[in-house]
């Protein structure tokens, strides 16, 4: 019993020193504490959860003596010369020669000199990479190297002497062996944490307990132990995202105060028989769905997913409806203002000659009269839905009764944004619309605390569109099928990227593209918008465009959220390989949208392999889904959780993609936990709230608030 105590005492203990600074740890001074501070480790817990990199595995390694050039192999050896010198011709030569017991090898580098600081006599370290003969040694030409070991070790408690040689992300000056005995030491002083893990989940799974596999991916005593003690941290990692996520959903649901709709009436009724369409199926099991949650006295939060042209603005539309139709207003905030304005040009027309709802569009560029006329309505309910940018959230912006949020586009928008527009009414339901596919990694984590509705069907009579990529030299090509569709009264969108940061580039950027395409197209009308374009002056040119009068619109990209002109058949991207897959989706989702087939024609000159495949697959995929599933591949997740404003905690370990049965399963286990102690009261429990509370910690009024 007392020993339990103490033990307790103690992982209480290092619990609160994990915040504190690294010069706690005995043997870290100024000096110490400002290099590891390069590496991004400031706190004890940075250090201790800074893991490796990879692993070296000492039965794979070759001895010298065995090796076979020409092959990648890896080898271990002590250093015994280091030169540096230069070449006949002024190049810098780098030569380090170490011995295994069985033979010499010389790594070499050119024009490398400062890395000559890194390796000293004495200290052991592994070469990787393909041996030849020259001059009589045996050589390895720029081979990837780690320091295994340096010569202040040497009769030091060695730490890796194991067959797995952890290899932890190195600086500079901070040898990757210097990090492991700070590491060692940090794991002696602080090591032994409290198990945020459920002792239930603990046995039912057998794992290994968190300070046990802490130490075990720092220094594993095997192969398979360390395969065990990675696979517990990850797993806990995403059981506590996990269990963040079913505490918000949980909360919401549990929120019974928000308005609960009457199903729809005369108002939604009217509309939609005033359609010059039938709604899809998915556009009407969508909005089932919404009027159903909105119908439950807890607020409704809702995913509505479905590419460009799926028809997500009439879905929006009928929550809106619905929301007015029962006295309450709406809020639709986006994230530019071109699409604003475009949203409420859509609502309006869509609207037609019925006498409510009564709309208005609010963004910075309204006229401070006509604001304050806007912003008193909305306090006094006189105005039904208001359509804007992220002046919506501002301070003055005040609702009557709002009883639907709805964002569009939401993840240029944060987490905390989000919540902004919800408080300005008494729990409003909350729709979120994006054009952007979301794989199941994604919907399980970034959009984990959500219902999802799905728009899986394209309105019928569109055309096909066709993806043809274009090296610059063969740009001709790409024009030949832009005249051609000018010649048949279509039109061409043209888009190039900023090449540069600063707006002065942008505008010359677009202005030298647009004199190019002049010269080329001579007999066309060419309307020309960029970024530092006075507000007057691009309403006129995207008018203009929209009513025909030009035939091609170059652009920065603005365009990509979305102007629709249904007549625009080209969409030709300069610079390609400058977008984001998603991105060239989103672009190319603008043509295509009447029943006259489209083109993609995307220029690029990238030489990278990466670039490469990028181009290929926007080819060759069609579909936004697998293109989205492509684009993490290519990517990696690493990009998605960087971001601080996704309002998650960081995963250390897990790959999304690689982990998804561990991320299933720590769902399944962390949501059954909160339907049964959905304030993780009980005493075992504790832990876990204490750490899901650090781990979200900017981000708490998100996953607290409802
Ligand atoms: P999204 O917002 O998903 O990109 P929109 O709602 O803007 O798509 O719809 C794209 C175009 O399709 C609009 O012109 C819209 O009027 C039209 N549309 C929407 N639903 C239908 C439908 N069921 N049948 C035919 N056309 C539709
Ligand atoms: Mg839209």
């Amino acid at each position: 019993m007392a020993e339990n105590g103490s033990r307790e005492a103690i992982q209480e203990r290092n619990y609160l020193a994990l915040q504190h600074p690294v010069n706690r740890i005995k043997g870290i001074g100024a000096g110490l504490q400002r290099q590891l501070a390069t590496l991004g480790i400031e706190t004890i817990e940075d250090l201790i959860y800074h893991f490796p990199r990879r692993y070296l595995d000492r039965s794979q390694v070759v001895p010298i003596r065995e090796l076979r050039t020409g092959e990648e192999v890896t080898v271990v050896g002590r250093v015994r010369q280091v030169s540096e010198r230069k070449t006949a011709r002024r190049h810098s030569l780098l030569q380090v020669s170490i011995f295994d017991g069985t033979a010499y090898l010389v790594g070499v580098w050119f024009n490398q000199p400062y890395l000559a600081e890194r390796f000293q006599v004495g200290m052991e370290v592994a070469f990787s990479g393909k041996a030849q003969y020259r001059f009589n040694q045996l050589q390895m030409v720029n081979p990837a190297y780690d320091v295994i070991s340096d010569p202040e070790e040497v009769g030091v408690e060695t730490i890796h002497t194991g067959r797995v040689i952890p290899l932890h992300p190195a600086g500079q000056k901070l040898s990757a062996a210097m990090l492991r005995r700070l590491i060692k030491r940090a794991l002696d002083e602080f090591g032994e944490l409290p198990d945020p893990l459920p002792a239930s989940l603990i046995s039912r799974y057998r794992l290994p307990s968190h300070s046990q596999s802490l130490r075990e991916i720092h220094f594993p005593s095997g192969l398979e132990q360390l395969k065990q003690s990675r696979k517990r941290m990850i797993y806990e990692e995403l059981f506590i995202l996990q269990t963040g996520l079913a505490i918000r959903r949980h909360r919401i649901q549990a929120d019974s105060r928000s308005h609960p709709h009457a199903e729809p009436g005369p108002l939604v009724e009217e509309f939609i028989s005033s359609l010059p369409f039938l709604l899809t199926k998915a556009q009407r099991r969508a909005f089932q769905e919404i009027a159903e949650d909105m119908s439950r006295p807890h607020p409704m939060n809702r995913l509505l997913q479905g590419e460009v042209g799926s028809g997500k603005t009439v879905v929006a539309l009928l929550a809106l409806l619905l929301t007015v139709e029962n006295g309450m207003q709406g809020a639709l905030m986006v994230p530019t203002e071109v699409l604003a304005e475009q949203h409420f040009r859509n609502l309006t027309n869509l609207c037609g000659a019925m006498e409510r709802p009564r709309f208005a569009l609010l963004t910075s560029s309204t006229p401070e009269s006509e604001r304050r006329r806007i912003l008193a309505e909305t306090a006094e309910g006189g105005l039904d839905v208001l359509v804007g940018t992220h002046a919506l959230i501002q301070r003055e912006v005040d609702f009557h009764r709002l009883g639907l949020v709805i964002i569009d586009e939401q993840h240029r928008f944060g987490v905390r944004q989000r919540v902004l527009l919800q408080e300005k009414g008494e729990h409003p339901h909350y729709l979120i619309m994006t054009a952007t596919p979301i794989p199941r990694t994604l919907s399980l984590t970034l959009y984990g605390d959500l219902e999802v509705s799905l728009l899986d069907e394209t309105p019928p009579g569109r055309g096909a569109v066709e993806t043809v990529v274009f090296r610059s030299e063969e740009r001709e090509g790409a024009y030949e099928i832009a005249r051609r569709e000018m010649a048949r009264g279509r039109q061409v969108f043209v888009v190039c990227p900023l090449v540069e940061k600063s707006s002065n580039s942008e505008a010359k950027a677009a202005q030298s593209e647009f004199e190019a395409l002049r010269r080329a197209f001579p007999d066309r009308r060419i309307g020309l918008l960029h970024g530092q374009m006075k507000k007057a002056d691009k309403d006129r040119v995207m008018e203009e465009f929209r009513q025909g009068r030009t035939d091609m619109l170059v652009s920065t990209t603005v365009i990509e959220v979305g102007i629709d002109v249904p007549n625009a058949t080209v969409m030709m991207v300069e610079n390609a390989d400058r977008f984001g897959l998603s991105q060239l989706h989103q672009l190319r989702g603008r043509v295509g949208r009447s029943g006259h087939d489209s083109f993609c024609l995307l220029i690029s000159d990238a030489e990278s392999d990466e670039a490469h495949r990028r181009m290929q697959v926007m080819r060759d995929i069609n579909d936004g889904f697998s293109l989205a599933e492509a684009d993490l591949e290519l990517r990696g997740e690493g990009s998605l959780f960087s971001e601080r404003q996704s309002g998650l905690p960081d995963l250390r370990l897990s790959r999304l993609r690689r982990d998804l049965p561990l991320l299933q399963r720590a769902r399944e286990d962390a949501f059954r936990l909160v339907r049964e102690d959905p304030e993780l009261r009980e005493e075992e429990n504790r832990p876990l709230l204490r750490e899901v509370r650090r781990r979200f910690s900017p981000h708490l009024d998100w996953l607290f608030y409802t």
